[in-house]
């Protein structure tokens, strides 16, 4: 299928790996024209210089932290005028309720939800005059149920999806689009490092930790990062016009919920 959004650009924040290259590799075979942001330069050049090659697009890179004002200046610098924005920054710690004071929570918002506002009121007005956009946040599945150990997690997405849901039906009739994206389990280093902790923790193999994780999924596999983009290139595409303020679970069917 064609999406429609050859030559467009796209700005794919924390898309060195894992889910958010997932993001940048699709909108780049569908023909965008890439900014590509994560901190470490050196991952994000291989990745940046990988996607040249496989599908011959353009890739600006930005070695910046998107969730400090300076980093995010630059990056919004670099990606001036772009017509399709990914935003996705790393997850907040695990732990309880109890554990986290004022700061714990500060920063999780600002990661979570500030930092995905702060983006959106930046390109949104650019999208709105310009008569089409795009906007995807990568959020998690637990927003629509909570994940016990991520309180934090919990808290801020539901921040920020509460802000997509007004938002995107005030930009709507200006050709833009928001919505979440919320994945559960993929096979990405972060939640290679949560079986490697599990497994280091309980003295378990680590298949044997993996396999169980994966036992608890419908499908009984993890998702994969090519997948997620895909789904990601489609909500950006011109075929969605009409989908709007949503909340896209892909989680082979873990979290338990009628609608
Ligand atoms: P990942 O494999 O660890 O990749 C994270 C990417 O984001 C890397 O490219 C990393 O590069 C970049 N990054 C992290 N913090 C950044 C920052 N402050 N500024 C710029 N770039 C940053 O993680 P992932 O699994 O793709 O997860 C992406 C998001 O989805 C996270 O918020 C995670 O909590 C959420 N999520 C993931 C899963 C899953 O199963 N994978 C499930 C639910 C939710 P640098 O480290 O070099 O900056």
């Amino acid at each position: 299928m064609d999406l429609g959004i050859s030559g467009k650009t796209a700005l794919v924040c924390a898309s060195s790996k894992g889910l958010g290259r997932g993001c940048a590799e699709a909108l780049a075979e569908a023909g965008c024209r890439l900014v590509m942001n994560a901190r470490g330069a050196e991952a994000l050049e291989e990745t940046a210089a990988h996607i040249r090659a496989t599908y011959g697009v353009e890739v600006v890179t930005v070695a910046a932290d998107i969730v400090s004002p300076e980093g995010r200046a630059r990056v919004l610098e670099a990606a001036e005028g772009a017509e399709i924005l990914v935003t996705n920054a790393g997850g907040p710690p695990p732990g309880l309720w109890s554990d986290w004071d004022r700061e714990d929570f500060i920063k999780a918002l600002d990661a979570n939800m500030l930092t995905p506002v702060a983006l959106m009121q930046a390109l949104l007005p650019g999208m709105m005059e310009r008569g089409w956009g795009r906007v995807v946040n990568i959020t998690s599945r637990s927003v629509k149920a909570p994940i016990l150990a991520l309180g934090l997690s919990n808290s801020a997405r539901a921040g920020l999806t509460g802000f997509v849901a007004g938002t995107s039906r005030q930009v709507a009739e200006k050709g833009v689009t928001i919505n979440n994206l919320l994945p559960g389990v993929h096979e990405t280093d972060r939640i290679r490092q949560m079986d490697a902790h599990e497994s280091t923790s309980t003295g378990k193999a680590l298949a044997e930790v993996s396999a169980a994780r994966a036992a608890g999924i419908p499908t009984r596999h993890y998702g994969q990062a090519e997948d997620f983009g895909r789904m990601c290139a489609f909500l950006c595409s011109v075929h969605a016009r009409y989908i709007v303020g949503q909340n896209i679970v892909l989680d082979g069917g873990e979290t338990i919920a009628t609608i």
